[in-house]
């Protein structure tokens, strides 16, 4: 499959799941954006859930060939690595050489808390992997590249410059709001 192919794919499975969603966006950055993950929705629809965690773990049996567990941040990101150590034959918790699994890479706060983890326990990590790299590439983390189904550069624009806002739209502020499923 082309990497263009794949994209389509996953950006179709994330709409499916209403994960991904387009509109006008207040972040807790404070910035405003056009679209937002709702990672919570991903876990909401098991069987479409299911198939980006194929493809995921279809891509790690690809470029890592060697480890024993997936390891992944709580909570959101569990039922993801869980998933993925389930479709790849490999136990899910600490050992000496694993594979991280995150939902949603922004910031990479939450890998590099796992990967400080890890160190302390002397496990060797052999990759890291996401679902969607919001970052497409710009968030190094120790000098580790991130492997993602998605790579998508999310445009935020702070809020005087907001072409959305320049344009009258309402703003969401996601979580704020029980928005439909
Ligand atoms: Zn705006």
């Amino acid at each position: 499959m082309t990497p263009a192919a794949e994209n389509e794919i996953v950006l179709n499975l994330f709409k499916e799941c209403d994960a991904l969603l387009q509109g006008h966006f207040k972040l807790t950055s404070g910035k405003h954006s056009e679209w937002y993950f709702e990672k919570i929705r991903l876990i909401e629809k098991p069987a479409a859930l299911e198939k980006i965690v194929d493809l995921l773990a279809a891509k790690i049996r690809r470029e890592v060939p060697d480890f024993e567990y997936v390891v992944s941040p709580a909570y959101g990101a569990i039922a993801i690595g869980f998933l993925a150590a389930l479709k790849l034959g490999k136990k899910f918790a600490f050992t000496s050489r694993a594979v991280i699994v995150e939902d949603i890479l922004t910031t990479g706060g939450s890998i590099q808390e796992v990967l400080a983890c890890l160190r302390e326990h002397q496990v060797a990590v052999a990759g890291i992997y996401v679902l969607v790299d919001r970052s497409a590439g710009s968030v190094p983390i120790e000098g580790k590249s991130v492997g993602s189904l998605l790579a998508l550069k999310v445009e935020a624009f702070e809020p005087d410059v907001c072409p959305f806002c320049a344009k009258g739209l309402s703003i969401t502020k996601p979580g704020a709001s029980d928005k439909k499923g």
